[in-house]
């Protein structure tokens, strides 16, 4: 069936869309629903493309609250990893369902995902709606290379034309928890698969310091040395880059994920050097982090913290507008993300339509109060594919979502 929104306000403009099939089969003034037609009268509701969540961990909501006033490494080592060795796939999918309630509620329609069991994952996501892109993490620390080639040959088996709202992608955890020879393996198993490949990169100073007295370079110079660093690469965090990995990263045609309030929550002590990546010429996405280490997954509110954390490290008002903002957050600075083709006819038929009387939107320019003024909560509508996720601010199910993912938490010991 054909979904039509009317009254909707693209800009300055008064527009119908028809979404048909998927995509958005008509967009203007003129167009008007059809008979048999699903109908939302929009009256006068702003239509904004949807968000890009580049990077998280969508089934940590398990984890929400617990360990979160600790440093990075004894938070993993003390509250996560021994949790995690005992998840098994419904509290992965149950945690899943839960991000994904709260992704569409505040305007996110895609993500990029790396978790345990990415076929709860996967699941999941197909159940509530969304798109996602989808890596089971791979580590070797205990030496095993045999077991993490199996991990990743399985995933990627799974989630190869499962749908097409899901994105396979291979997601070795780090370079200080997966081995050289590992690293050396992924880039030719993911070169040979044409899978995108996410990794946390020079998330902390002493990541980078590591690096160097190991490898004698630089994390991303060591990523290139290995076939790692290309159009396909996701890089999660780029904290502690300097400007030749910029260059390099640039070159290469890499993505770089920034998650400022994960970053800050942790306090690894930096920010990443977004105007500096920029001028390079960088792919930039926004990421929450996971919701064990933010522990929210409203990238609307995020978007506010990274366009501020920004201004406030380079003493400059102007190091990040609201329009720059704004395209970090929908994707659009980094083609890789798959954020899609703007509002238009033939696009996909993703959208968000906001409150339409809002007291943070009522006054002033709007693209300046979605990032400074409104969080999540102004996301009244979620289309994607052309289906209404959600409508008035109620995503459907949420309280059984809410009560089952408690429940696996507390069989957890959360
Ligand atoms: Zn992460």
């Amino acid at each position: 069936m054909a979904l039509t929104i009317e009254a909707a306000l693209l800009g300055s403009k008064t527009v119908g869309v028809r979404c048909e099939d998927g995509v958005i089969s008509a967009l203007g003034p003129e167009v008007v629903a059809e008979p048999g037609d699903e109908v939302i009268d929009a009256a006068g509701a702003p239509l904004v493309a949807p968000l890009v969540n580049g990077h998280t961990h969508a089934a940590m909501t398990l984890f929400r609250g617990s360990g979160g006033d600790l440093p990075l490494m004894p938070w993993l080592e003390e509250r996560i990893w021994p949790v995690e060795a005992k998840l098994d796939a419904e509290d992965v999918y149950w945690g899943t369902r839960l991000a994904c309630a709260e992704m569409i509620r505040t305007g996110t329609t895609r993500f990029w995902d790396m978790y345990w069991r990415p076929e709860a994952t996967a699941r999941a996501v197909l159940d509530s709606g969304i798109r996602a892109a989808v890596g089971a993490p791979l580590f070797d620390a205990d030496g095993d290379l045999g077991r993490l080639q199996e991990t990743a040959r399985r995933s990627l088996e799974h989630l190869t034309e499962l749908d097409s709202r899901i994105t396979p992608a291979l997601a070795p955890h780090a370079i200080y928890t997966v081995s050289e020879r590992a690293l050396r393996w992924i880039a030719d198993f993911g070169a040979e698969h044409r899978v995108p490949v996410q990794i946390h990169l020079s998330e902390t100073a002493e990541e980078v310091d590591e690096c160097v007295a190991t490898h004698g370079v630089r994390p991303a110079a060591y990523l290139d040395a290995l076939g790692l660093l290309n159009e396909r690469t996701v890089l999660a965090h780029g904290v502690w880059l300097d400007p030749v990995e910029l260059e390099l990263i640039a070159e290469r045609g890499a993505t770089i994920v920034t998650n400022p309030v994960a970053n800050m929550k942790l306090a690894v002590g930096g920010v990443f050097p977004h105007p500096a990546a920029r001028a390079a010429g960088v792919a930039i996405g926004l990421g929450t982090d996971g919701a064990g280490s933010n522990d929210s997954l409203d990238l609307l509110s995020d978007l506010k913290m990274f366009a501020l954390v920004q201004k406030h490290a380079a003493a400059d008002p102007t190091a990040v507008d609201a329009a720059e903002a704004w395209a970090v957050a929908t994707g659009a600075r980094a083609p890789l993300l798959g954020a899609g083709e703007p509002l238009t006819a033939g696009a996909a038929a993703d959208f968000l339509l906001l409150e339409p009387h809002s007291a943070a939107l009522g006054i002033g320019e709007l693209t300046a109060g979605l990032v400074y003024a409104a969080s999540g909560s102004i996301v009244d509508t979620t289309v994607v594919a052309g289906r209404v996720l959600m409508r008035g601010g109620e995503v459907p199910e949420l309280e059984e979502i809410v009560a089952r993912t408690a429940e696996r938490a507390r069989r957890l010991g959360l």
